[in-house]
Formats: C-alpha cells, sequence, structure tokens
C-alpha cells in the first residue's frame, strides 16, 4: 500500500490551470488527509482575475473545438479514458488521499467516472438531427450544437466521477469549460485535467481554477461568456447560484442535495433488502447524495430486517484509506461529525433504540461507528440528510402510509423499495416524487442510466442517452425547396 500511496503522491500537483498554464499564488488553501488531518498539500487561492482569464480562454477556445469533427473529439475522449485507466491505482490513491474513502472504492470510483467519459465519446459520435416536412412547403433541419463555455462546479465527495459526468458530455458536445473543484478535493480534479491536455483536448478547453467559492462562483456565474452553469452540491448553494445565474440567463443543470427514503415491505427478501441497504448507504461513509437516509421497514418484519442489519453493519470494516479490507473511512471534516451526532441525538431523543454503534468510533479524529437505530421519528430524516453512517430505522404499517411520508420531503434524488410483487413495485416506482428508484437494489448509478432529481434535489439529467442534451442547443433551418 505504500507503493499506491506514493503513486498517488506521485500525480499531486499544487497549482491551478488556466489554459494548460500552471498557476500558482501567494495565498494557498490547504488539503488535509480526512484520516489522519495530516496536510497533503496546497493549492493556489485564486480570485476575480484568475477566473476571468480562464473564462476568456474557454470563450476563445470554443469557436474551434465546437466546430471540430465530432469523431475526432470521440477520439480525444477515448484517449483520454485510456490514460485514466493506464493510472487507476494512481488516481485512486490521490482520491483516498484527500478524500478519505477506501482505496479500493477510490479505484472504483475511477472506474465509475470513467465509464463517463467512454459512454459520452459513443454519444459524441451520436449527435444526431433530424428533417422534417414544414406544413409551409419547406423542410426543416435540426442540428444539435454545443451550447458555448461552461462553468462546471463539483463537490468533495465524488471528485472525479462528479467531473467526468460533466466534462465527459461537455466536450462530446463541444463545449468548452472552467471547473471549479470542491477545496477539499481539488488534486484529483487537477489530476484529471493534465491527462485530458495529454489526450488532447485543447488547452483553452479546460482550466480548473482553485480557490474561494464565493468569488470564482460569483465571476462565473455573472460573465456572459459563460453561457452555462452545471452544479453538483448542496441545494442552498445551487439555489443561489440559480439566483446569480439570472441575470444573464444561463442554461442550469442542477445535481443537489437529497433524503432518499428506503421502503422494505413485508414480503420482500429480507437478506437482499440488507445487503442492498449496506451497499447503498455506507459508499464513501454514507457521504452521497443518494445513499438511503430514513428506511421505512413494514411494522411486521422491522424487528427482523434491524436485527439482521445491525448483526451485519456492527461488522464493517471502519479505518484509514489504505488499511486492507477497510469499506468504510473518515468523514471528511469535523463538522460533519457533529451533524451525525445532532441526528442521532435527536433521533434518540424521540424514543429510537441504537441497536449498533452510536458513537465517535475508538480511531478518534473523523471516524465514527457505523449505527442503526430503530423507530423514533422520522420528521427531522425528510428534511435533512445525514450525509454520514447512521441508519435510522422507521416501523410503518401500510402502502399509503408509508408513501406519504416518503414523499412528504422538499427533496427528491434517490428512492429505493423492496418488495417481491410487481405491482406494487410499479406503483411505487411510478408514484414515488424522486428522479430515480431503485427497485430490489441499493445501486442505481451508472453512466448509461439517467442520473438526477426533482424539487429541491434540482434539475436536469446527466449521464445516459439524456446527458448530452444539457450542452447541446437545438438549432433548426428553414430550406425553401423549389
Ligand atoms: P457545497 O458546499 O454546496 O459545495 C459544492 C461545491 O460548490 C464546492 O466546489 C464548493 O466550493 C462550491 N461552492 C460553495 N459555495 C459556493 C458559492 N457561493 N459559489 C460557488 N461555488 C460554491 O456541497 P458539498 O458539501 O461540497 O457537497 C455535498 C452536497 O452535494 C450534498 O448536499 C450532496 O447531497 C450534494 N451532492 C449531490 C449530488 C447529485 O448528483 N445530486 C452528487 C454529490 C453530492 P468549496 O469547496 O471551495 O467551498
Amino acid at each position: 500500500m505504500a507503493d499506491a500511496r506514493a503513486a498517488g503522491l506521485n500525480l499531486l500537483r499544487q497549482h491551478a490551470l488556466i489554459a494548460g498554464e500552471a498557476v500558482t499564488a501567494d495565498k494557498t488553501i490547504a488539503v488535509d488527509d480526512p484520516a489522519t488531518g495530516e496536510i497533503i498539500g496546497h493549492v493556489p487561492n485564486l480570485g476575480a482575475a484568475e477566473t476571468e482569464r480562464a473564462i476568456q480562454a474557454a470563450h476563445d477556445a470554443f469557436g474551434g473545438w465546437s466546430r471540430s469533427d465530432p469523431h475526432g473529439r470521440a477520439r480525444i475522449l477515448r484517449d483520454w479514458a485510456r490514460l485514466i485507466d493506464d493510472n487507476t491505482e494512481a488516481l485512486g490513491a490521490l482520491m483516498a488521499l484527500e478524500n478519505g474513502k477506501p482505496f479500493e472504492e477510490a479505484k472504483g470510483e475511477v472506474a465509475y467516472a470513467n465509464g463517463f467519459i467512454k459512454w459520452f465519446a459513443g454519444q459524441a459520435e451520436r449527435l444526431i438531427g433530424e428533417t422534417q416536412d414544414s406544413p409551409l412547403g419547406h423542410v426543416i433541419l435540426t442540428f444539435r450544437q454545443a451550447v458555448g463555455p461552461c462553468a462546471l462546479i463539483t463537490p468533495w465527495n465524488f471528485p472525479a466521477a462528479m467531473l467526468t459526468r460533466k466534462l465527459g458530455p461537455a466536450f462530446a458536445a463541444g463545449c468548452t469549460a472552467v471547473v471549479k473543484p470542491a477545496s477539499q478535493t481539488p488534486f484529483t480534479a487537477l489530476a484529471l485535467a493534465e491527462l485530458a491536455y495529454q489526450a488532447g483536448v485543447p488547452k483553452g478547453a479546460l482550466s480548473v481554477v482553485t480557490g474561494d467559492a464565493a468569488t470564482i462562483g460569483g465571476v462565473l456565474t455573472a460573465s456572459p461568456l459563460i453561457r452555462k452553469l452545471s452544479f453538483t452540491g448542496s441545494t442552498p448553494v445551487g439555489r443561489l447560484l440559480a439566483e446569480q445565474c439570472a441575470p444573464t440567463l444561463k442554461r442550469l443543470s442542477m445535481e443537489l442535495g437529497g433524503a432518499a427514503p428506503l421502503i422494505v415491505f413485508e414480503d420482500a427478501d429480507i437478506d437482499q433488502a440488507v445487503a442492498e441497504t449496506i451497499k447503498g448507504k455506507f459508499r464513501n461513509s454514507g457521504q452521497t447524495c443518494v445513499c438511503p437516509n430514513r428506511v421505512y421497514v413494514h411494522a411486521s418484519v422491522a424487528d427482523a430486517y434491524a436485527e439482521r442489519l445491525a448483526a451485519q453493519v456492527a461488522r464493517i470494516p471502519v479505518g484509514p484509506a489504505f488499511d486492507p479490507g477497510v469499506k468504510v473511512g473518515p468523514l471528511i471534516e469535523d463538522k460533519a461529525l457533529d451533524k451525525v451526532e445532532d441526528h442521532l441525538r435527536r433521533v434518540t431523543g424521540s424514543g429510537a433504540r441504537v441497536l449498533t454503534g452510536g458513537e465517535r468510533h475508538a480511531l478518534g479524529g473523523r471516524f465514527f461507528q457505523p449505527t442503526v437505530t430503530l423507530g423514533g421519528d422520522d420528521t427531522l430524516f425528510r428534511a435533512e440528510e445525514t450525509f454520514g453512517p447512521l441508519i435510522p430505522v422507521f416501523p410503518f404499517e401500510t402502502e399509503a402510509e408509508v408513501m406519504m411520508k416518503a414523499n412528504d420531503s422538499d427533496f427528491g434524488l434517490a428512492s429505493y423499495v423492496f418488495t417481491r410483487d410487481l405491482d406494487r413495485a410499479m406503483r411505487v416506482a411510478r408514484g414515488i416524487e424522486a428522479g430515480m428508484c431503485g427497485v430490489n437494489t441499493g445501486l442505481i448509478s451508472t453512466a448509461v442510466a439517467p442520473f438526477g432529481g426533482v424539487k429541491q434535489s434540482g434539475y436536469g439529467r446527466e449521464g445516459s442517452i439524456h446527458g448530452i442534451d444539457e450542452y447541446v442547443e437545438i438549432k433548426q433551418a428553414t430550406l425553401a425547396l423549389r
């Protein structure tokens, strides 16, 4: 594992990238390893002037890149994907260092992230238009053209995948981009950008600007040269950015927070439901927007489910990213532990029992014990994502009751249902107010599936055949033929 760590550090670059140029600054932001709190490096704390330069470069590069042969862009995307495959170990290690997720899981994220580049390479070759006869006697042609230079703002929880899910379709469509990665995990984005340049992405088509989020975000959203913002992060920041984009009427994609319900009916395969709950919940130590935030189990099987779940959760290995066999790492920052403790205190205060976990981990630092509770009041979990390794289980009596609870939330990103009854599965999948529903599975994310939410979880879809639509305009030309 020492080799993997060293390979990761080998990819670490302590500068931002503006049109391929390495940019440093006197003022910097420290990035730590969440497992130890040790500083692993610094990135420049850039501001308005550097952001303007990156925007200008994206604007200048847009004409050439957007008019380039889409098959050429597909070849570049495939070369980028090959370089990422070749560097999986090092990228995974770098991500594990800055994010804290287990090394094996981090390598899995590299593969998942690369899936978007591979998929959208194919989509570049399928930017298909239509012809149609018009009632006026004309022929209408449609073209799918790149929207323009894009601002892409990404969170820390999936430092690679949240970026490639945007850059893959943006480049496939012919858009250029200014990226603002999360300050807690900027190194993975910088390493991916270097590989993109190596693959042939024009320097001006990609900049990665690190620094103060409000300043950089303010410049990106105010600029008339930026034609689109794609944001993944929290709902309050998404709302603010949407407001800031209103004066220039930018195209927007908003991938925001969730409070996913997971429902287990009395006819479900309980062992399968337990296994899938664990898979869905503990990726990234429970710090994912799609992880089950509240589990509803039919009262007749709630004890059986909760006991089996708690027994398995108690055995989950917790530790630093490079320890062999580790499945749950530290949380990203101290504040995150406070939030888990607060949610735990509130749910136990409303009558829940702790079945396993319930405390900060003996490892200290930012480690928290994987925790299961049973009972109490679910209201808090409809309104707020815990973003940590806590599974609150709530018994329910009827389908109508659980659907009311599942839908009584401002959020609507992921949802899950476990049942052997096909009619019920379809009723729930259609009736639930969420952009995604896993039926008898806790894993719903892949490059080929549309990813996105409704209500306060945002709008727009990433991945799938629809993901590229976020980066293209449909233009029509009407031909009067004689
Ligand atoms: P966050 O605080 O909203 O930050 C996300 C990104 O926005 C970071 O790059 C951050 O930069 C930047 N940012 C913060 N304030 C900004 C501002 N005023 N202007 C411009 N940019 C700003 O969210 P987070 O805590 O990193 O991520 C967790 C959230 O993301 C959760 O709510 C989770 O559910 C959501 N999420 C959603 C999806 C999805 O696909 N729907 C996927 C993953 C995560 P700094 O790091 O420099 O502050």
